[in-house]
């Protein structure tokens, strides 16, 4: 059946009128904080619905859970700059800035400061500077601001509108009949591993539920435009029209490997899926992390509400000719190839196809027009957002 939300009910926080706020105290915020209160507003985050406490976020680093006892692995942080705390008192209202607008009206709670260090060893397991969740994490400093948030307002970037709503995908999947979904993150455009995980996906529930991540990258990563065009490309004739749904997750990736696998089930459960595919190193980077960290992480909890899968790797396998892994092909690693985001990053970069049982060709296509005609933003038509089919509106 398809879950409640998190904690039992969804948050909405309410729009706010452009008007008045000029005089409260500011404190800017960059894109990646904006992008979580786009979150929080449509209650992709729930149940949160302010930025954490001290109380909260030591609880939340060391346990993975809230003080309620509510599995969450990685607080919500509003990290303020030290001479932005002197214009406020705890109590007072404050005004949210990205962008030199006004997004966001906030009560603030509490004022406090994090041994920084600390906080990045028990969140990203490292205090390396390479990482790029650490260094973003040391570079906004140790102060932050708790408090509620009032109101967000509907100034849109390229990407607001783009997130997904919670009640009307859930109110899709009731209508479909759907009992299980099984959710797909990606950062990257589909590889032909990638699509036996989605058909695998298709035996085991009623629907698969696609969901690329697309928003700030790091250097070297696919574009938004390729990860999702090329998805649009692969979806229309590759995967079955009525029990497949592609949509974008406008979100910041923050490459914390196990407490991040864990955030990342919690808003597909808000988003109505049942189960949630746990990738080989995901959400990691680098070597940081061991190629299971995560699923070894999200099995020491039983209570999400969502339930993981873990697939072995798929490969192409040369005598049974066909894509595979070991629970069904049981060649020896001799006649396998495996598959490589790396390799398949490098063969775009020397404009070389990958072969056929690697990457589908209208995919490599697709992706090599993009880059020829340089669409740099994000064009999606809505109507191709929510759901493919035309009797759906
Ligand atoms: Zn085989």
């Amino acid at each position: 059946m398809i879950p409640p939300y998190h904690g039992g009910s969804r948050v909405k926080i309410p729009d706010l009128q452009n008007s008045g706020f000029d005089v409260l105290p500011r404190v800017v915020i960059d894109e990646r904080i904006y992008i979580i209160l786009s979150l929080l507003k449509i209650g992709i985050l729930s149940p949160v619905d302010s930025f954490h406490n001290y109380e909260e976020t030591m609880e939340i680093s060391s346990e993975g859970r809230m003080l309620n006892g509510l599995v969450w692995s990685i607080p919500i942080l509003l990290p303020v700059k030290e001479h932005e705390l002197y214009g406020f008192m705890e109590g007072d209202d404050i005004a949210l800035e990205f962008n030199n607008k006004i997004v966001a009206i906030m009560r603030v709670g509490e004022k406090f400061s994090l041994d920084i260090y600390e906080y990045c060893q028990r969140i990203f397991g490292t205090i390396n500077h390479d990482h790029p969740g650490v260094r973003s994490t040391l570079e906004k400093g140790n102060k932050f601001v708790s408090g509620r948030i009032k109101g967000i307002s509907n100034y849109d970037t390229h990407f607001s509108y783009l997130q997904p709503d919670p009640d009307k995908l859930r109110e899709l999947f009731n209508m479909r009949g759907f009992k299980t979904v099984t959710a797909f993150q990606t950062r990257n455009p589909p590889h032909r591993g990638h699509e036996f995980l989605h058909k695998y996906s298709l035996l085991s529930t009623d629907a698969l539920f696609i969901n690329p991540v697309l928003g700030p990258k790091k250097s070297g990563d696919f574009s938004d435009q390729e990860i999702f065009q090329s998805y649009r490309v692969y979806l229309e004739k590759y995967l079955p029209r009525e029990r497949t749904i592609l949509m974008p997750l406008i979100y910041a990736m923050q490459y914390a490997g196990p407490k991040e696998a864990i955030m990342h089930m919690i808003m597909r459960k808000n988003l109505g899926c049942t189960h949630f595919v746990i990738g080989r190193d995901h959400a990691g980077v680098g070597t940081f992390y061991s190629p299971y960290a995560a699923r070894d992480y999200v099995m020491t909890f039983t209570d999400i509400g969502i339930q993981p899968v873990f697939l072995k790797e798929a490969y192409y396998c040369k005598v049974c000719a066909e894509i595979s892994n070991d629970d069904i092909c049981p060649h020896d690693d001799s006649h396998k190839i495996h598959f490589s985001g790396t390799k398949i990053r490098s063969l775009f970069l020397e404009r070389k196809e990958p072969l056929q049982f690697e990457m589908r060709s209208e995919i490599y296509n697709k992706i090599v027009e993009i880059r020829s005609v340089k669409q740099n933003s994000l064009e999606i038509p809505e109507e191709g957002l929510f759901d493919r089919s035309p009797t759906v509106e």
